[in-house]
């Protein structure tokens, strides 16, 4: 079996990895042959509108996926015309922009913030005047780590903001005043099959993610609930088939959902070492037709992200039990270059790992 995945970074290169053992060779569609998918197998160069390049990717594998959430209607579409992709238009389109996704989740039942479609500073405005301050104003496309996105705090933070993120339609958002950041990862197969990974609880700093855990600690069994039904229920609404990433405020024993990623997900990059199959294993096994594995996570798991400068990997590698991943990245303010996990039988234990993993991650710089 031959998977296309459509993008080439971390995740198409954590995919490729998961593929080999399985059986299943994936071809990385890149735009340059230094991309980090491109150093584990097999590669198409080209851009997205390339329909010559996206023609030869199409015709070397059986089934295509992506990477990331933001790859052109037109290049998906000139890829679905000659072969199966998963997960579908419809859910990579509602992902892409942020009012879909919300409007989704309402329609499932599930909460999310207050928001508002915003087209003008004058809709700004008046969205502002029945969702209140603070609100979050955010792109409805193309925004991630906290990028296309700004607070509004006081009624001066309104003027002219909706200039300021570029003239873009937007989303208004009500603050909310969170306790933490969870996420839940589920998976679908072609059969309807469906399994959801433990729930992770996630630690940004900047805007980007640092230190995810799992299972996340604290978490009553009505959460746990609201977190699956959520997550299940956009799976199915979708007939979605691979895995699927919800980002989650949790609110007391409330969750409301905050964006939704139809690939695997940063959140889920500790299930490598720590559950059962990787979150990259099972999106394959679900585009691939095959079976799913379990979504178990055994013990306790840490991640820490490597963000903007590389540690000295022997550092890391000194520490027990620690997992490094390099994604073979030049090393660039805010960019995520690495990961390492961590794995032990009991919090306690996990939580000293992940300090050993900080300490020489900060000494960094
Ligand atoms: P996003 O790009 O939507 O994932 O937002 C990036 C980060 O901004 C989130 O991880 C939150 O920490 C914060 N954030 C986003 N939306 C809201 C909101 N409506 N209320 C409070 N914080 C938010």
């Amino acid at each position: 079996m031959r998977v296309g995945i459509c993008g080439a970074g971390q995740l198409g290169r954590m995919l490729a990895l998961a593929g080999h053992p399985i059986g299943v060779t994936c071809v990385c569609y890149a735009r340059s042959a230094d991309e980090p998918g491109c150093a584990v197998g097999e590669f198409e160069i080209g851009a997205w509108d390339d329909e010559p390049a996206l023609d030869r990717f199409a015709a070397r594998i059986d089934v295509a996926t992506y990477e990331f959430e933001n790859v052109p209607l037109g290049a998906v579409q000139r890829i679905a015309a000659t072969r199966p992709v998963a997960p579908s238009l419809l859910a990579l389109e509602t992902a892409a922009d942020r009012v879909h996704e919300k409007t989704l989740f309402r329609r499932l039942g599930i909460e999310t913030a207050p928001f508002a479609a915003i087209d003008s500073q004058e809709e700004l405005e008046r969205a502002v005047s029945t969702i209140g301050l603070p609100a979050v104003l955010k792109t409805r496309r193309m925004g991630y780590d906290g990028k296309g996105q700004r607070v509004l705090r006081a009624p001066e933070d309104v003027a002219g903001a909706f200039a300021a993120l570029g003239s873009r339609p937007c989303i208004l958002e009500g603050f909310v005043a969170f306790e933490r950041e969870l996420s839940v990862i589920g998976v679908r197969g072609r059969d309807g099959a469906t399994r959801v990974y433990p729930l992770f609880a996630n630690t940004h700093e900047d805007a980007i993610l640092r230190v995810t855990i799992a299972p996340a600690p604290g978490t009553s069994p009505q959460l746990v609930d609201a977190a699956h039904r959520a997550i299940t229920s956009i799976l199915g609404a979708l007939d979605y088939v691979g895995a699927l990433a919800l980002e989650l405020f949790q609110v007391g024993d409330r969750v409301l959902a905050n964006e939704m990623a139809p690939r695997v997900h940063n959140t889920g990059h500790l299930t490598i070492e720590a559950a059962d199959t990787s979150q990259f294993e099972n999106h394959l096994r679900a585009v691939a037709g095959l079976p799913l594995g379990s979504t178990d996570i055994q013990g306790h798991a840490g991640m820490v992200n490597l963000i903007g400068t590389l540690p000295d990997p022997a550092s890391l590698l000194a520490i027990p039990g620690a997992h490094l991943h390099l994604y073979g990245k030049a090393p660039r303010p805010g960019r995520k270059v690495g990961h390492v996990t961590v794995t032990a039988l009991d919090p306690g234990a996990r939580d000293a790992r992940l300090e050993d993993v900080l300490r020489v991650v900060r000494a960094s710089g």
